[in-house]
C-alpha cells in the first residue's frame, strides 16, 4: 500500500477508519490497548482498557504478534519489556508523560549515592531507563503492597510523584521514605475549592480522587483510588452518583461502559494532553505502516524488567 499522509487519514470519515483499524488488526495479528486515559473513540476500538497495571499484566499474558500501545511512551515501553519477542507499536512517538520525564537515571543514581541504603520505588510512570536503576516497580494501585514489601528499616526513595509519594507514606506508617519533587500537571492541579464546588454540585455523589492529587485534596475526598479502583467502584454501584478526581478520560469510560451510572469529572478540563495526541487517524495509519516501533536496549530493558517483575510477583 502506498504511504498516506495523517491528513489523509484525518479527512477519513470515523466509520471508515474504524473498519479499517478492525480489518488490519485481524490482518496482522494485533491486539489494540488504550488506557483509561485516552480519547473514547480510541478507547472502544481496543481489545483491552485499563489501568498501567491491568494493561502490563496483560501483555504478559498475551499470544499476538504485534501490540498497538494506546497511551504514553513508558507505557508502551513497559509492555516491550516484557513481551521483547513482540512487536510493540505506539501511534505518536511524541506522546511522552511530563511527570515521567522529572526523573532521569542520572538523577536517580545522584539520589542513590546521597542514600546509599536505600531501595528506589519507581512509579511506572518512569522511563525505561530509570526503571533499569530501581530495585522495584509500583503503580499507583499497588504502591502500599510494594513498600510494605521492603523491610520497615530500610530506607526508601520513592519517585517521581510526590503526591503518590505522600499517599504510600500516610497508608504505610512510614517515616524514612525520602519523596520525588516531581507530580503529574493534570492531578497536581486539583484544587480543595474543585472538591467543594463538586460536593455542592452532586450532594449524593461519593467523591474519589486520584493519589495522584495534592494530600489537602486527598484528605477531602471519600476515597483515593487508582483508575483500575475507580472502575471497580463503579461497576459495584451501579446507579449511583460519582465524581472523580482525575483525568476525564477515565469519566467517560465509566459513562460509556456503565449508562446506569453517573459519573460526573471533579474539573471538566483535567485533560492530559499527551494522551490525547492518539487519534484514531493515528491508530489506523500505525496499523498501516507498521509506525511507530519501540525499541528498548537490551541491556536496560533486562535490568528494568527485573525491577517490573518483581512488583508484578507481589
Ligand atoms: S495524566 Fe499525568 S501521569 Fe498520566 S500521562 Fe498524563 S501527565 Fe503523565
Amino acid at each position: 500500500m502506498s504511504i498516506k499522509s495523517l491528513l489523509e487519514y484525518a479527512r477519513m470519515p470515523q466509520d471508515e477508519l474504524i473498519e479499517r483499524i478492525l480489518s488490519k488488526k485481524e490482518e496482522l495479528d494485533a491486539v489494540i490497548f488504550a488506557h483509561n486515559y485516552q480519547r473514547i473513540e480510541v478507547q472502544r476500538i481496543a481489545d483491552f482498557r485499563g489501568d498501567s497495571l491491568e494493561l502490563a499484566r496483560k501483555a504478559k499474558e498475551l499470544d499476538a504478534k504485534i501490540i498497538l500501545f494506546c497511551g504514553v511512551m513508558f507505557m508502551a515501553e513497559t509492555a516491550k519489556i516484557l513481551n521483547p519477542e513482540k512487536t510493540v507499536l505506539i501511534p505518536d512517538v511524541q506522546s511522552g508523560c511530563p511527570l515521567a520525564a522529572h526523573a532521569s537515571a542520572d538523577d536517580v543514581i545522584a539520589m542513590k549515592k546521597k542514600f546509599p541504603n536505600y531501595a528506589v520505588v519507581s512509579y511506572i510512570n518512569s522511563s525505561a531507563e530509570v526503571k533499569a536503576v530501581s530495585d522495584i516497580i509500583c503503580t499507583s494501585a499497588n504502591s502500599v503492597k510494594v513498600v510494605n514489601s521492603i523491610p520497615k528499616e530500610r530506607g526508601i526513595i520513592f519517585l517521581p510523584d510526590k503526591n503518590l509519594c505522600h499517599y504510600t507514606k500516610t497508608q504505610t506508617h512510614r517515616e524514612n521514605i525520602v519523596c520525588w519533587d516531581g507530580n503529574c500537571y493534570v492531578h497536581d492541579r486539583f484544587t480543595v475549592e474543585d472538591l467543594k464546588d463538586a460536593r455542592g454540585k452532586h450532594p449524593k455523589a461519593k467523591i474519589i480522587v486520584h493519589p495522584e492529587a495534592p494530600p489537602d485534596v486527598q484528605e477531602d475526598a471519600d476515597f483515593i483510588a487508582s483508575t483500575g479502583g475507580m472502575y471497580r467502584f463503579a461497576k459495584e454501584h451501579r446507579g449511583e452518583e460519582i465524581v472523580l478526581g482525575t483525568e476525564v478520560g477515565m469519566v467517560e469510560r465509566i459513562n460509556d461502559e456503565f449508562p446506569d451510572t453517573s459519573t460526573f469529572p471533579m474539573s471538566e478540563i483535567a485533560l492530559c494532553s499527551n494522551m490525547k495526541l492518539i487519534t484514531l487517524a493515528k491508530v489506523a495509519r500505525s496499523l498501516d505502516e507498521k509506525i511507530f516501533e519501540v525499541v528498548v536496549p537490551d541491556e536496560i530493558a533486562e535490568r528494568a524488567k527485573i525491577a517490573i517483575e518483581k512488583m508484578l510477583a507481589l
